[in-house]
Order: C-alpha cells, then structure tokens, then sequence
C-alpha cells in the first residue's frame, strides 16, 4: 500500500468523497483514509433532502453554498449515473411546510434569493399531498426542491472515485496530524504513517477531536439524528411534506423516510423507544395510511453539530498545507458540493470563482498551545 501521496482527506463521508472527487480531477494524488466504511457514518443515515429545512431562518453563507449545490446536482447524478450504472434518485418531488408562524420572513427570503417559495391555500396543500391527515390554514411550497438517496449516493460516489484512482484505505483510522516547521508533514494512523503534501480534515463529528490533538479548537460536536424507515407504497407520501420539525420523504419505491430528531448526546449513536413513538406519532399525524405499513428500520447518525450551521471550509492557520471542510450539520448533502469546490479552489490557489470564502473561514478554530 502506498504511503505517500499529494493530498489525502480525513474522512470518507460525503465531504470527503466529494472533496477527493475534486481534487482528483485537477490531476493530484488524492487518498481518502476512512476509519470505518465510506459514507457509513452522517451521510448513511440523512434524510437527502437538497435544501435547508425552514431555510430562511439561515444565514446568507448557508444560503450561497446550497443555491450552488441545488443547481449542479442533476449533472452529477446524471455524470454518477452514466459512469457508474448507480442511480442516487434524485427526485423534484417539492418541499410542503404545513406550519408557517414566519411566512413573511419566508417569502421576503425567497424574493431576495430568488428562490422558487410560494404561500399556498390549505387545500392547494392537500391537493399536492393528498394524503394529509389535516388540512392547514395555509402552507409554504417551494417545487423545486428535490432529494437524493443517500445509500446510493454513496455507492455511486464510491465506484467513481475508484474509476478516478483515487486511493481508498478504509478500516483505517487517523490518530495524529504530523507537522514540522509549521507545515503538514503527514498522518499517523493505526497502521503506519502517510507522508502528504496536503491534508484535508473531513472527519464529520470526529473533526474536533483531530484538530484538537493539535491544540486547535472547532466548536465541532456530534448532534444525534434518529430516523424511521416505513415499507410503504408509491403515491402514499408524494411530496417532502414537514409540520414542526418532522418531515417525511418519499422514495422512488415507496419507501418513505420519517425524520428526525436533534439530541445532544454526545458519541452515543444508539436509538431509543421514545424517539420511535415521537417520529412515528409525527408521521402518522402528517399522513395517516402509514399506519397501514410496516416499520422496517429505525436508526440514529451523528451529524457534525456547529452552532450557527456555517460549515468550516478553508486553511487551519498555524499549519500551511492542512485545511478543514466540516462542521455541515442538518445540510451536509445540501451544502457538500459548493464546499468541495470552494475548498479545492483554496486548496489550489485558485481566485475562488464559485462564492465568496469569506464567511467559511476557520475563524472559529482559535490555537489554544
Ligand atoms: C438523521 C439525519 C438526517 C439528515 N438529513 C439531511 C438532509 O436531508 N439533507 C442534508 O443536506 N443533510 C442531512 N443530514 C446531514 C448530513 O448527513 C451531514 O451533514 C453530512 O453527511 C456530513 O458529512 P461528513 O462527510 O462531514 O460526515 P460523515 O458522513 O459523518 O463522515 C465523516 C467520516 O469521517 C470518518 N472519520 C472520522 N474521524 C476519522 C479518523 N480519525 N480517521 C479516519 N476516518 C475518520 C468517519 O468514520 C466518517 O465516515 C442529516 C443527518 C442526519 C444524521
């Protein structure tokens, strides 16, 4: 196995995947160094869902990336799915918000960013969703919003780094960032050592505790996310349809997703009894018929919590030749292909062309030795 390289990336989950997918493509040599199974942690588990939820209450960064994002997903399917035979399923289905305490806010967001958001009439709603439980006052719709499955995704991303070449090691887990004079020397991981020119810390909920073995602080931590998957039929659920935080998503095959909470739990990656009734509760109060179909997976993932949900994309100050791209909480499928393209723009020295870097900057990592 090869132990030295261009650029290696910490971390195989979406972020990383898409990362090395860039910088691949500029002619690096790029390994990916994955503790477990690519894409087997956050990115498993999410919903898919390409657009913040209530995404008016974010800031403009959030905004910026997932507008960028939103726009290109349909040609990297498409270029997934060619390459690759996988179909992530990216499906226009719209997004419905049955509870809408912030129309104005919302409609004055759409207008300014130009996004495709309307205030509908409670039976608009229920005709795009017929099988409400209830019919709202009124509902937010935005009808071009659309959802990828992410084990797919994953499968998809996966074949196409390999067709790439880039060097996947995983079962192998980063324990030190090797660093001499000020600059990024390699890693120590639990097989040996990997010289690189750059290195790339995508570690998901983890990336604080790499970083912080070199006495930097992110403000990076594991929000927990529970999920239900309902064995259901095409047309039961239509649309991504959400009251009150939940939210469900309808599958190409019937399948549909019912989400999700947001717990403080620390590692713990475990499921509880009480999150299932709540989410169960909450689905069959959106559409009841799910009733009528099997519960056939119940599971939790770690997102990588910040607070404010501006992910971190850009150079670690202190140490040339290390960078972060982390810390995309509830939006990472969302938000994941503005930040590889931002990073890798970085990375390269590249006049940043896609948005401005500003706002990602690893202003919050503060050196503490
Ligand atoms: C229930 C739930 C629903 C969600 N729904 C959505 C949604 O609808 N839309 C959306 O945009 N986002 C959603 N998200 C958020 C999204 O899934 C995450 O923001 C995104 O997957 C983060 O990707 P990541 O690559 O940073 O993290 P991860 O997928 O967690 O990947 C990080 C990887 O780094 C590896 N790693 C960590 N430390 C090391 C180390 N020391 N050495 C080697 N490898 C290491 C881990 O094993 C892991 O595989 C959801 C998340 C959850 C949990």
């Amino acid at each position: 196995m090869r132990s030295t390289t261009d650029c290696l990336v910490i971390g195989g989950g979406l972020i990383g995947m898409l990362t090395a997918r860039e910088l691949v493509a500029t002619g690096h040599d790029v390994t990916i160094v994955e503790k477990g199974r690519l894409g087997g942690e956050s990115t498993w588990a999410g919903g898919g869902i390409l657009s913040p939820l209530y995404p008016w209450r974010y800031s403009p960064a959030v905004t910026a990336l997932a507008s960028w994002g939103q726009a290109r997903y349909p040609r990297l399917i498409e270029e997934l799915r060619d390459t690759t035979g996988i179909d992530p399923q990216w499906e226009p289905c719209g997004l419905l918000m049955l509870d809408t305490p912030e129309t104005a806010q919302a409609l004055q967001w759409a207008q300014a960013h130009d996004q495709a958001l309307e205030r509908i009439e409670g039976d608009a709603a229920a005709r795009l969703e017929p099988g409400l439980g209830f019919t709202p006052d009124g509902a937010l719709w935005m009808s071009e919003v659309a959802h990828v499955r992410n084990p797919r995704l994953i499968r998809a991303l996966r074949a196409s780094l390999e067709r790439l070449g880039v060097n996947l090691r995983e079962g192998e887990a980063v324990r030190e960032l090797s660093h001499r004079g000020g600059r990024i020397s390699g890693v120590r991981t639990d097989r040996g050592y990997i010289a690189a020119g750059q290195v790339v810390v995508a570690g998901g909920a983890w990336s604080a505790s790499l970083l912080a073995g070199m006495g930097l602080e992110t403000g990076i931590e594991p929000v927990r996310g529970q999920m239900l998957l309902f064995e259901a039929l095409p047309g039961v659920v239509r649309r991504i349809v959400m009251n009150a935080g939940h939210y469900l998503i309808p599958r190409r095959d019937g399948h549909v997703l019912a989400g999700s909470t947001v717990e403080y739990v620390g590692f713990d990656k475990s499921t509880t009894d009480a999150a299932h009734q709540l989410l169960y509760e909450a689905a069959l109060r959106l559409v009841p018929a799910l009733g009528d179909f099997p519960v056939v997976g119940h599971w939790a993932g770690l997102r990588p919590g910040n607070r404010e949900g501006v992910p971190s994309i850009g150079a670690v100050p202190g140490i040339e030749g290390l960078f972060i791209n982390s810390g995309h909480f509830r939006n990472g499928v969302v938000l994941g292909l503005g930040s590889a393209r931002l990073l890798a723009e970085i990375m390269l020295k590249i006049t940043t062309t896609i948005i401005d870097p500003d706002p990602y900057r690893v202003a919050g990592i503060s050196a503490l030795a």
